[in-house]
């Protein structure tokens, strides 16, 4: 792989350590108050990149001390049922953080199920009165993944004040969100999407480019300003060893993970390929996917805190 002068992988494993640690702090300090946050997740129907997720989550509150709660509905679930389910974590005290995950079965009204979270407890930070907080910058819950971005440009003393940015996707729960943080830290912001025309060449005027698209090994250099940061969100499961080899040719571990594993995990970003012109790079697995967890944690604690005085 050729690598860029000065280019670096830029780890969220190091940067998640240590927000747990501060989370950690924070947890000892409100247990001196006899307050433990809990967090109730729900996880419907069978999903299995969602039960990983929900997995690692719960396996984090149990590591930190902070109580969680896992409710599984089945794959028929309707979405009065899940209405039901909410209203009553909604109403429980001993409860600080809902999180739905998602996807949602097909057959339930996803938009409505979000909106009935109390916004005090909506830890994935979706509902309409938390995304008004945010875009009017007022305190309330953030977004996990686009928070954890911030927290690993700014670890990693990446600036973001006066830089240009460019955002490659315009989901609610990902690119939207962390456009309006990077401005919110003073960069200037162009959002992209699969209408944008050229756009190589937007990408190509970002000091920092975040790939938010699903779409495996899509960015590759021609997308990247030379000494750019690349934040790569994306999450893909490749199981096709053909598409690998085209992706990825003459890459012999990415072949061997296909025999071995059945599958490979690809971000957005072409690594081989960006790494020869970018500055940094976050890594996938290891870099934007441990933040998402830890500041589901730091939003619990939040959540706790803010509902509970
Ligand atoms: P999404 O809701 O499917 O949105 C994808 C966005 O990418 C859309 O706005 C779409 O544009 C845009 N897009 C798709 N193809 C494109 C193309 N060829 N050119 C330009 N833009 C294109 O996805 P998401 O929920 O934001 O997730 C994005 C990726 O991040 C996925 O791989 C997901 O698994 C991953 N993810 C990772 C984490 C983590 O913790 N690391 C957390 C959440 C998501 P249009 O709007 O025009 O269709």
């Amino acid at each position: 792989m050729a690598i860029a002068e000065g280019a670096r992988l830029l780890s969220g494993n190091a940067v998640r350590d240590q927000i747990l640690e501060e989370v950690a702090a924070d947890l000892r300090e409100l247990a001196g108050r006899g307050i433990r946050p809990g967090l109730a997740v729900i996880l419907a129907g069978n999903h299995p990149a969602s039960e990983i997720y929900v997995r690692n989550k719960v396996k984090t509150c149990e590591t930190l001390g902070i109580s969680s709660e896992k409710i599984t509905p089945p794959e028929s679930v309707t979405t009065g049922q899940i209405l039901e389910l909410v209203d009553s974590l909604n109403g429980r005290d001993d409860i600080d953080g809902i999180l739905v995950q998602l996807p949602l079965p097909p057959q339930v009204d996803a938009r409505r199920v979000l909106l009935e979270v109390n916004p005090a407890k909506d830890v994935d930070g979706l509902h309409p009165v938390n995304i008004g907080n945010l875009v009017t910058q007022r305190p309330g819950l953030v977004p996990c993944t686009p928070a954890g971005i911030i927290e690993l440009l700014k670890r990693n003393q990446v600036p973001i004040k006066g830089a240009r940015a460019a955002v490659i996707g315009r989901s609610d729960m990902v690119g939207k969100p962390v456009a309006m943080l990077l401005l919110h830290e003073h960069a200037t912001v162009t959002i992209c999407h699969s209408r944008t025309r050229d756009l190589p060449a937007v990408a190509r005027e970002a000091d920092i480019l975040v790939a938010a698209m699903g779409k495996p090994a899509f960015v590759t250099a021609e997308f990247v300003k030379p000494g750019a940061t690349v934040i790569d969100v994306g999450i893909n499961k490749l199981t096709d060893r053909a598409e690998v080899e085209r992706l990825f040719p003459g890459n012999a571990k990415r072949l061997a993970d296909i025999d071995t594993k059945g599958s490979t995990l690809v971000g957005d970003v072409h690594p081989d390929s960006v790494l020869a012109v970018a500055g940094a790079l976050t890594p996938v697995p290891g870099g934007v996917g441990p933040l998402t967890i830890a500041m589901l944690m730091v939003n619990t604690v939040r959540a706790a805190r803010l509902r509970r005085g």
